[in-house]
């Protein structure tokens, strides 16, 4: 058996520093996930990622404020219009506090996201935000992960206490999704124009994506500067219109992990790379972040992810531990060493 010498150039390139080009990524992602080619793509973007960020992780948590039927009808989504068999709720502003005090209560908490569906009321969103910043004066980062938003709103948001914004755009936004394209570039220029931080992912994930399609979708984040990028692979929900097409392994997750690692050596704000939902293998394959998830989750039918889908703060330090870090990246500042 030889290696492909066509990887060893790629890899060896990646070594002097040297992003891959989207090329070079097409071809990566073209090796089975079983192959020689993407192990090896795989440990070349843990050993870079590992001196990137100096054997640092970062663990961040997510708090899914509400469900309601989403007009964005992404087909992947258990909280689809049309589809969703979720009843309709909120948590109470109050509720939402909590949780978020006794997810950062422990310390290595990095950010909180509050993820609501697309339609979502602004004004309620800041206020929750306002009295979170007061809650949590120098405690973790506040992202919103929301729909789309114009300037002014990213600018309210910001004057808030949000310090960032997870917004992307999916693969086959548009086509799997009712949204729009445009809607979401113009909201992801909105969160850069505002100073607010990008965090981007290369996700739904599903086996009928081919190379070029993930390669076209995960530039977009480095075109706009992200400060977090990563790989999510789309969850079979029951019910759903796209769960019939099936759901890639965590070894090709991994692989398309390595792959956006290797990519975001073009962008210098780069802090971390996530993997969702967070496995092993996808963080010793670049990924340096992990997730916490509690109350709705688009990849799960309960209506607290906690406990189902969503792993718990504790679970994942203790998982990052396990994939050799050594540190954990503090919200205020550089590092902090992992609680025991
Ligand atoms: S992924 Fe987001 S925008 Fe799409 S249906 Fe689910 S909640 Fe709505």
């Amino acid at each position: 058996m030889k290696i492909d010498t066509r990887l060893l150039k790629i890899l060896d390139r990646t070594q002097e520093g040297i992003p891959p080009s989207r090329q070079d990524c097409a071809a990566m992602l073209a090796y089975p996930a079983a192959s020689a080619e993407a192990s090896m793509t795989r440990a070349i973007a843990d050993a870079i990622g590992r001196e990137r960020f100096g054997n640092s992780a970062v663990v961040l948590s997510q708090i899914g404020i509400e469900i309601q039927p989403c007009p964005g009808r992404c087909g992947f989504c258990s909280l689809g219009e049309n589809h969703t068999r979720l009843t309709p709720g909120a948590m109470a502003p109050d509720e939402i506090l909590a949780i978020a005090g006794s997810l950062t209560a422990s310390g290595p908490v990095y950010a909180v996201f509050l993820m609501t569906t697309h339609r979502f009321d602004f004004r309620q969103l800041v206020r929750t935000v306002e009295r979170l910043r007061d809650k949590l004066p120098r405690g973790p980062r506040i992202v919103v992960n929301t729909g789309d938003f114009n300037l002014d709103q990213a600018r309210a948001l910001k004057e808030a206490g949000v310090s960032g914004a997870y917004h992307i755009l999916r693969l086959r936004e548009g086509k799997d999704t009712e949204l729009s394209v445009e809607q979401r570039l113009a909201t992801i220029k909105a969160v850069r124009d505002a100073g607010l931080d990008l965090y981007y992912c290369c996700e739904p994930i599903g086996p009928e994506h081919t190379p070029e399609e993930i390669v076209d979708q995960l530039f977009v984040g480095l075109d706009y500067g992200c400060v977090q990028h990563g790989a999510m692979r789309r969850v079979q929900v029951p019910d759903s219109p796209l769960a019939a097409l099936g759901q890639i392994t965590e070894l090709r997750l991994a692989q398309v992990t390595a792959v956006v690692a290797l990519a975001s050596l073009a962008c210098r704000e780069i802090r971390s790379i996530g993997v969702h939902e967070p496995n092993p293998v996808g963080l010793t394959s670049g990924a340096n972040a992990a997730f916490a998830e509690t109350g709705a989750n688009p990849r799960d039918t309960e209506r607290d992810t906690t406990g189902n889908r969503g792993l718990g703060v504790d679970a994942c330090v203790m998982m990052l531990r396990e994939a050799g870090f050594e540190r954990l990246m503090a919200p205020n500042s550089g590092i902090a060493c992992p609680s025991t």
